[in-house]
């Protein structure tokens, strides 16, 4: 079972709590036809918090038809904790509309917790869990590198961790390079022309941002990874081959085979990459979150 539909039970989810919408704005621009959400939800926990990187859980009711069985889904927290007017904690997560095709009727179906994520107005409540999953720890040594790899919403939870790093952690001064995929420009969250939060950190010599498109997005094709990794291959592996140098991934899980395939280029071979990428994570400096 795929991590993104494991069942509440696996999780422990004693603690709920509910939250209630304060906005949902569309961050893909209209010409898209993805839609993607941005919930800013004000958590009724006072004491609620997370670790960059982790995931709330949203626990949606199931219907008569299928037993009322309840779905639940993790979604990244996409901006560090605020507090709203009334104190409580406020936090945000970016949601795609998602669907399915049924297997045996071939039919497209609207993905149950996603919908109903995105059909909720301000003043709705909701059901919650968590926080869980991994964490996006920053480098106890302030001088290491940080390559961030986020595909689709992948990003949200990298929007938080450069962020904490450029507001709180003054001393940092490790290389970040953040990789964004995506099928279009359109689909860039968080680096589109409407909703530009990474170019505030542009300035900052430390921070470089590239995007890898997918060459025909109409086609599906996979995100050009190849281009946007390999121009840099050379950087890329003197930085992946430093003892100081953190990878984290975030994304479809799909994205991890695309990934290898690249980085076993830029190594030289498969065997010399699987050799590093095994050292890399055996010291938790090559994190993953993927769903
Ligand atoms: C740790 C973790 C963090 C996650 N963070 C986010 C997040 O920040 N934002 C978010 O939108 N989703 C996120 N997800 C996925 C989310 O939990 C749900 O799986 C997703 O919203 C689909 O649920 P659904 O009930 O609408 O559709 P379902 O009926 O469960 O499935 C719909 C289909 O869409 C695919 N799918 C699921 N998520 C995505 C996605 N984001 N992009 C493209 N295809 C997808 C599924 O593989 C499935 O085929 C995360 C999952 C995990 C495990």
């Amino acid at each position: 079972m795929s991590e993104a539909t494991r069942h509440l039970a696996e999780y422990d989810s004693a603690e709920r709590y509910r939250a209630t919408i304060v906005s949902s704005e569309r961050i893909t621009p209209e010409a898209s036809s993805e839609e993607v959400r941005e919930l800013v939800l004000d958590v009724e926990r006072p004491h609620f918090s997370f670790q960059l990187g982790q995931s709330v859980g949203v626990i949606v009711a199931g219907s008569e038809a299928f037993g009322k069985e309840h779905h639940f889904r993790l979604y990244s927290v996409a901006d560090l904790l605020e507090r709203g007017p009334s104190g409580m904690p406020r936090i945000k997560i970016a949601v795609r509309r998602c669907s399915y095709i049924d297997a045996y009727s071939g039919e497209e179906y609207p993905g149950v917790a996603s919908n109903y994520l995105c059909d909720l107005v301000p003043g709705d409540s909701l059901l919650m869990t968590g926080p869980f999953g991994i964490v996006f720890e920053v480098p106890e040594e302030h001088d290491a590198n940080l390559i961030l790899i986020g595909s689709g919403t992948g990003i949200a939870p990298f929007r938080a961790f450069v962020k904490h790093i450029y507001r709180d952690v003054p001393d940092f001064r490790g290389r970040v390079w953040l990789f964004y995929g995506a099928r279009s420009g359109l689909e860039m969250l968080y680096m589109n022309d409407e909703k530009n939060d990474f170019s505030q950190y542009y300035d900052d010599e430390t921070f470089r941002a590239f995007k890898a498109l997918s060459a025909r997005p109409g086609w599906s094709d996979v995100i050009a990874w190849d281009s946007a990794l390999q121009e840099r291959g050379e950087e890329l592996w003197a930085m992946l081959s430093d003892a100081k140098t953190y990878v984290y991934v975030a994304g479809l899980t799909k994205m991890l085979e695309e990934l290898d395939a690249v980085f076993a280029t830029i190594a030289g071979s498969k065997e010399e990459w699987h050799r590093r990428k095994a050292e890399l994570m055996a010291g938790q400096r090559w994190v993953e979150l993927v769903y």
